[in-house]
């Protein structure tokens, strides 16, 4: 039983398990057994990881008689020791928190590999949250496999296919997106729900999960069309000439507000301009470095930063105040009125507070 491309030892290790009619710490104690001894710390939890050393990872590959190099080409938590298991001669196991998103994988695409007992979890790396064949966004539910139908929103597909080419032709693509996700969380905080153009993902994205417009409101999907047009329009080389002459003969401002047009223009939001310039006017919510994310990134990237960075030094940084946060809960408190404990649980309920980020 191969693992599949991207697989969590954890969840390899309990389709084997499940294939001897074991429990999986069982199995991992026979698999890494060895005189000089074993040991084996934590729990089998479900989403999990489990972590291996050396004599441990050898042990699994003369179990599956599956080479240590496919292995750890399959199984990226296969391919390094975590710092906390010892390297000795003694087979190490553990069973800790990943340190990665990850999510079920598509069942059809899993093919042989799935079955209704245990799902097959992977890592999605940059891009394989979204099967395009089966048009879903895979969630993080360890239980059973679970996925947000997107047949009703065809521009989170097409996000997704270009976001994908992001990834495919720019080295830096994961920096990219997290800037553009930080752009665009600061729209979200200064209240874009409240803009019309907004309500129709949040409302159907609730509606195709059987959650509350609260519970769904801080899913990355929403913000995700809009994050991968910031992204390529800031990647774009001829836009970031044309950003940094108008930069140089008008100033930082200027530049900004051409940008802001165009993504405006490729959002069908041709009012995001001046709607930006009046918040940025009226001051940022407190406790969030909003509004001035793309300024500051025309600002490096015409090397008017004020650092003394030469310019484009750095272009992808995000300043901490303006990070997107990366847990759900923190992120729900941001974008709705009411208390966030309910939104939070019933996010949790339908396994909407895992996977992946844009991070
Ligand atoms: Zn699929």
């Amino acid at each position: 039983m191969p693992p599949v491309a991207g697989e969590l030892t954890s969840s390899w290790s309990r389709r084997l398990a499940l294939g001897y009619g074991m429990p999986v710490q069982d199995l991992v104690r026979g698999v890494i057994s060895r005189p000089e001894g074993t040991r084996i710390t934590g729990a089998a939890r479900s989403g999990r990881e489990l972590y291996l050393n050396g004599p441990a990872r050898a042990a699994f590959a003369r179990f599956s008689g599956i080479p240590l190099n496919e292995l750890a080409a399959r199984l990226p938590g296969f391919a390094f020791s975590h710092e906390r298991l010892e390297e000795d001669a003694v087979a190490r196991a553990a069973w800790w928190a990943p340190r990665k998103a990850w999510v079920a994988a598509c069942p059809p695409c899993s093919g042989r590999s799935w079955s209704r007992h245990q799902p097959v979890l992977v890592y999605p790396e940059a891009a394989g949250h979204v099967c395009q064949r089966h048009h879903r966004w895979l969630l993080a539910n360890c239980q059973q496999a679970s996925a947000i139908d997107l047949r009703p929103l065809p521009e989170v597909l097409l996000a997704h296919r270009r976001h994908a080419a992001l990834v495919r032709s720019h080295p830096e693509a994961r920096a990219v997106m997290k800037l553009a996700a930080a752009a665009v969380w600061s729209w979200q905080v200064q209240g874009w729900q409240q803009k019309a153009g907004w309500h129709s993902p949040t409302s159907l994205l609730a509606s195709l999960t059987g959650c509350a417009p609260s519970a769904v409101a801080a899913h990355t999907l929403i913000a995700y069309p809009d994050t991968v047009t910031v992204a390529r329009l800031l990647a774009d080389q001829s836009w970031q000439a044309r950003l940094r002459e108008t930069a140089t003969a008008s100033g930082t401002p200027a530049a900004t507000q051409v940008l802001l047009e165009e993504v405006g223009r490729r959002t069908r939001r041709l009012w995001l301009g001046d709607w930006m310039a009046a918040c940025s006017r009226a001051g940022s919510r407190p406790g969030v470095g909003a509004g001035n994310v793309l300024e500051q990134w025309v600002a490096r990237l015409s090397g008017a930063d004020g650092a003394g960075h030469r310019a484009g030094e750095g272009l992808w940084a995000v300043p901490r105040p303006a990070r997107r946060p990366v847990g759900y809960g923190e992120r729900t408190s941001y974008l709705i009125e009411s208390s966030s404990r309910e939104a939070n649980e019933e996010a949790g309920r339908a396994f909407l507070t895992g996977g992946w980020e844009p991070t």
